[in-house]
């Protein structure tokens, strides 16, 4: 048991337990002590009536001849009573005193059993108290964890108040040896620290298990002064092993105390449970300050790729211009953003999309310098940072940038390999704008720009600043095309399909162009997306259809017009919303044109989602005598089950295979066994994107049907003529 001045006996509810204790013994030890006094007293009295009784016997025998016998007898019956009765009382007063002393004694031990548990229960309860408010610190502190060893300093301060030990320790398994970090509660001298040093090496070691040849760090803190801590030749330690359950921390915690100050079990018990709020405290808050560290990794990098986000890239770009202000410096901004990565998404499945974005973020951290910053603002959007960076800088990391990207290849679930490019916009710091408002809607033009100059291409702000349209965001955007739309200045130009063999013009595909009130010319790849997303696919289309099946109709026969074909590209809704049956008929019928003259082009992607939706379409609009091509055959991964499911007159190899067949094998023979597959079920091909002279001789070669791309003809204002047509016109 502890005395009463014992060291954890300090805190106050012990103290006032203790003089209970004081009070109730007394009292029970004054009970005892009447208890003695009066049996002692019962003696001396039975002791005297006793000899009394025997007098008067004696008496009696003397008096034989003056009294009768009669009487003596009686007399001596009397005195025989009163002994009897005397030594009965006697009795009786030894069995109860004898009963009530081992009452007594009981009830002590009794007493004494209780006070050892609520003592116990004092101190845990005090621990607990104490425990619980090293908790609440914790939780209170969380933002200061980065500073637990000041915060364990507090702590062993209040926990020298109730027990003064010598020094605590702390030891934690790192990497490539132990840390330790050792609190000396009071001064110390060299001597004293590499004494106490060498120590606690043996003693970590050997607790541990770890090999004499383990690397040790020391760090040491003075918390308490005022005693001098001596060498300690024979200190004795407590030690507590961080929980298992955290292997992470895996380490030693103990204190050190001088060997003269003797601790029974009790105390060493209660130095244990400290200790273990002191694990607690330790390993929390190096558990809290790494998550706290991962948290503040998260809120500035992107989990993806762990480039930074786009929180980081708006401080950076606050801090650069204030920087570059000062310094009299250019930066550059670059927004990459790429080329169909829904068809990726779309074609490939989310992971593959991942590995896209994963290989642009390599590809791009490869080609920066150090000190610029690299960032992902969105979900296929890259900003980076060129600090003290030029246009001419600026524009030549972006075309670096874009031809690594173009050499990367990627896999598909399947096994094929695939490529992405990425359309780059370009800003100037102060020359195109000097605020990050300005500096971000110019580099998002720029980066349109990019997209309307035919995608895979860095477009920098000062080439189209004269039409700092407000196109700020998207949404205005989407406005934009809205009014366009309204006042039909979104109108159809036409790009042949030419005869692969022998070079007359076969058909011509209908794409959509934006004139801007200032009348220049925007192409559908800048706007096509926008379109789809705020639901402006309908009016689109019924305006194509429209407008095109007039240019059909204003064709003069005497140029070939009269049967000639038309490819009209029909968005998502269209197929979704199917009243363009009657649309489209009611037009033809208006202008006589034959519907078989008129040729649909559906996106593979879009044909995915709704089979059966998709034919039952199909069939309605083909019943009316319309025909089908399948639109950028190849892109997606299923590709083949959709021919075989939905019937099509034509497929459109994807332009993306086709303008590589000259450089790619792969290429090559993708487009040459898809060619095959169409011959033998009997579908005809388009090969788009033919941009030479060369894939143009490859792809006679390999038997395509038609072909179509910028060497053959541009898309233009007006229809092309059948009569003098001519290859490379
Ligand atoms: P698409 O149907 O694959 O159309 C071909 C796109 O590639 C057109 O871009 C065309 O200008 C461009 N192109 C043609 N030849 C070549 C070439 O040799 N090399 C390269 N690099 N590009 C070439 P555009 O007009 O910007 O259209 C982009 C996409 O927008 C089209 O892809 C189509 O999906 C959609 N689109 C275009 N016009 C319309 C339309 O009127 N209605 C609907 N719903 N979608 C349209
Ligand atoms: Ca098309
Ligand atoms: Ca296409």
């Amino acid at each position: 048991m502890l005395t009463e001045r014992g060291p954890v006996m300090g805190a106050e509810p012990v103290i006032n337990i203790g003089a209970l204790r004081r009070r109730v013994i007394d009292r029970l030890g004054s009970l005892l002590e009447t208890q003695v006094r009066a049996n002692g007293f019962a003696g001396v009295l039975g002791n005297m009536a006793q000899s009394t009784l025997g007098e008067i016997r004696q008496r009696l025998d003397g008096m034989s001849e003056q009294y009768d016998a009669a009487e003596l007898e009686e007399i001596a019956g009397l005195c025989e009573r009163l002994d009897g009765s005397r030594a009965l009382l006697l009795d009786e007063r030894n069995r109860q005193a004898n009963s009530n002393t081992r009452h007594l004694v009981s009830v002590i031990d009794e007493f004494n059993h209780m006070f050892e548990i609520m003592q116990h229960s004092l101190i845990e309860r005090d621990l607990l108290e104490r425990q619980s408010k090293v908790l609440e610190q914790i939780i209170l502190s969380h933002e200061r964890v980065g500073q637990w060893r000041e915060f364990v300093q507090a702590i062993l301060l209040d926990f020298h108040a109730i027990f003064p030990f010598d020094m605590f320790f702390v030891a934690f398994a790192e990497e490539n040896g132990l840390m330790m970090h050792v609190y000396y509660m009071g001064g110390s001298t060299d001597d004293a620290r590499r004494a106490i040093r060498e120590q606690l090496s043996r003693h970590m070691v050997e607790g541990l298990g770890l090999p004499a040849s383990t690397a040790i760090d020391y760090e040491e803190f003075h918390v308490a002064s005022g005693r001098q801590i001596q060498n300690p030749r024979n200190n004795q330690m407590i030690t507590v092993k961080v929980p298992e359950h955290a292997p992470q921390l895996a380490g030693l915690l103990g204190v050190t105390y001088l060997s003269s100050m003797s601790l029974n079990p009790r105390e060493q018990s209660v130095i244990r449970s400290i200790l273990a709020v002191l694990v607690m405290v330790v390993g929390s808050s190096k558990v809290l300050s790494r998550t706290l560290g991962e948290l503040e990794y998260y809120a500035a990098h992107d989990p993806l790729t762990g480039l930074y986000n786009r929180r980081q890239f708006q401080a950076m770009l606050e801090y650069e211009i204030g920087r570059s202000e000062r310094h009299q410096h250019e930066f550059a901004v670059l927004l990459l953003d790429l080329d169909d990565f829904k068809d990726v998404n779309d074609s490939y499945g989310h992971p593959a999309g991942d590995s896209v974005l994963c290989g642009v973020a390599e590809t791009v951290r490869e080609a920066i310098r150090k000190g610029d910053l690299a960032t992902r603002i969105g979900g296929d959007e890259f900003a980076l940072l060129l600090t003290e960076t030029g246009r001419e800088g600026a524009m030549r990391v972006a075309d670096k940038l874009g031809r690594a990207l173009r050499e990367r290849t990627f896999i598909e679930p399947g096994g094929k390999n695939f490529h992405v490019t990425v359309s780059i916009g370009v800003v100037v710091f102060p020359g195109d704008a000097s605020t990050i408002t300005d500096l971000m809607a110019g580099v998002d033009i720029a980066m349109y720009r990019a997209k309307e100059m035919g995608k895979d291409s860095a477009c920098s702000l000062d080439a189209v600043k004269d039409r700092l349209l407000a196109t700020r965001t998207t949404r205005d955007y989407a406005e934009i095309l809205r009014v366009a739309l309204n006042e039909r200045r979104i109108v159809p130009f036409f790009q042949p399909i030419v005869d692969c063999r022998s070079g007359e013009l076969f058909a011509c595909e209908t794409v959509a162009r934006m004139i801007t009130p200032e009348g220049e010319t925007i192409a559908a790849g800048a706007f096509i997306d926008t379109v789809e997303k705020y639901g402006l696919g309908r009016s689109l289309d019924r305006s194509m259809i429209e407008q095109a099946l007039n240019h059909l109709h204003a064709v003069p026969a005497a140029g070939g017009g009269a049967g000639q074909r038309i490819f009209i590209n029909l968005s998502a809704q269209e197929i979704q919303g199917r009243d363009i049956l009657g649309f489209a008929e009611a037009h033809c019928q208006k202008l006589q044109i034959r519907p078989d003259q008129v040729v649909f082009e559906i996106l593979e992607r879009d044909a995915i989602g709704d089979m059966t939706g998709m034919r039952r379409f199909l069939s309605r609009l083909r019943a009316k005598g319309f025909e089908f091509a399948l639109d950028d055959f190849g892109s997606g991964y299923n590709s083949f089950h959709y021919l075989r499911e939905l019937h099509f007159e034509y497929v459109k190899i994807d332009g993306a295979f086709v303008r590589n067949i000259a450089s790619s094998a792969v290429d090559r023979a993708l487009v040459r066994n898809l060619s095959k597959l169409c011959q033998e079920i009997g579908i005809r091909t388009v090969a788009e994107f033919v941009e030479s002279e060369e894939t143009l001789d490859l792809l006679q070669d390999i038997g395509v049907d038609y072909v179509q791309g910028f060497h053959i003809g541009m898309p233009q204002r007006d229809m092309p003529l059948a009569q003098g047509w001519g290859f490379g016109r």
